[in-house]
């Protein structure tokens, strides 16, 4: 049983490339419905780029807070394709960087997270900084050591300050839904199997930051989630709350899991 705690449990979609911006409007209407009443709990939809603009009008009023899933480093110039911390500013409050896909797919590496999440806190985003080993790597024991490197590398020259703003995400990329195929079937990584890895990381931000840093940062997990096993994932004492993938993408099935992640 999870011990009292003062960081709000905060749980994140991530809508990945799904949805145009007229779907998008659809479902946040619906979700902000299923919504309304519950309380104890932060929601972020971290959207497409194209659907920000609306959405922000959608969920303004709300508690729904709007992410987006990407930011390039710099702020404006010949950068054919990104988008900067500047353009998505006024419409969100987070932004996830360093997801495993980007990593994989895009060649993002831990000194490209880091100049991310400097800009994004320079223009006052919160950053959702996802780290996590893969399949081959938790098969060879190197779990911690590959997330005491990414933490290291991502944290370079942040501040005690700074640290306070970020949202760690522990998210193995094995356990991720749309993961590594080779496992015999993908699902969630069992909840002590989480929480022994997150208060790893919760010890790596207390080196680095101190105590008082590390018992306000929250460290969300992400792989798999859904309302069979939030509750149990959430009364882990390091498991401040969720990013959700496929979740996400059904309003009701996302609101049942906000539900099951409040305290
Ligand atoms: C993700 O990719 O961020 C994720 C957590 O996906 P899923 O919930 O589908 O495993």
């Amino acid at each position: 049983m999870r011990t009292a705690r003062n960081r709000i449990p905060l749980v994140a979609g991530n809508w990945k490339m799904n949805f145009t911006a007229r779907e998008a409007e659809s479902h946040a209407q619906k979700f902000k419905k299923l919504v309304a009443a519950v309380s104890g709990v932060e929601i972020v939809i971290c959207a497409p780029f194209t659907a920000l603009h609306s959405l922000h009008k959608t969920l303004s009023g709300t508690k729904i807070m709007l992410g987006a899933q990407n930011i390039f480093y710099e702020e404006e110039g010949t950068f054919t394709g990104e988008v900067s911390a500047r353009m998505i500013a006024p419409y969100c409050s987070h932004v996830i960087l360093g997801h495993s896909e980007r990593r994989s797919l895009f060649h993002e590496t831990n000194q490209d997270v880091n100049k991310k999440i400097k800009k994004a806190l320079q223009y006052g985003l919160k950053p959702i900084v996802c780290i996590g080993e893969s399949l081959a790597e938790k098969r060879a024991g190197k779990t911690k050591t590959v997330l005491k490197k990414m933490l290291s590398e991502c944290l370079v020259g942040i501040s005690k300050k700074d640290a306070k703003r970020i949202i760690l995400t522990y998210e193995p990329i094995w356990a991720i839904s749309e993961g590594e195929k080779d496992m015999a079937e993908s699902e969630a990584a069992s909840a002590e199997t989480v929480q022994e890895a997150q208060a790893f990381i919760r010890g790596q931000i207390s080196k680095k930051f101190g105590k008082a840093v590390s018992e306000q940062v929250s460290v969300l997990y992400g792989g798999s989630i859904k309302p069979s096993n939030a509750k149990k994932l959430m009364a882990q004492n390091d498991i401040d709350g969720g990013l959700i993938g496929g979740a996400s993408l059904d309003p009701a099935i996302f609101s049942k899991v906000v539900k099951l992640m409040r305290d």
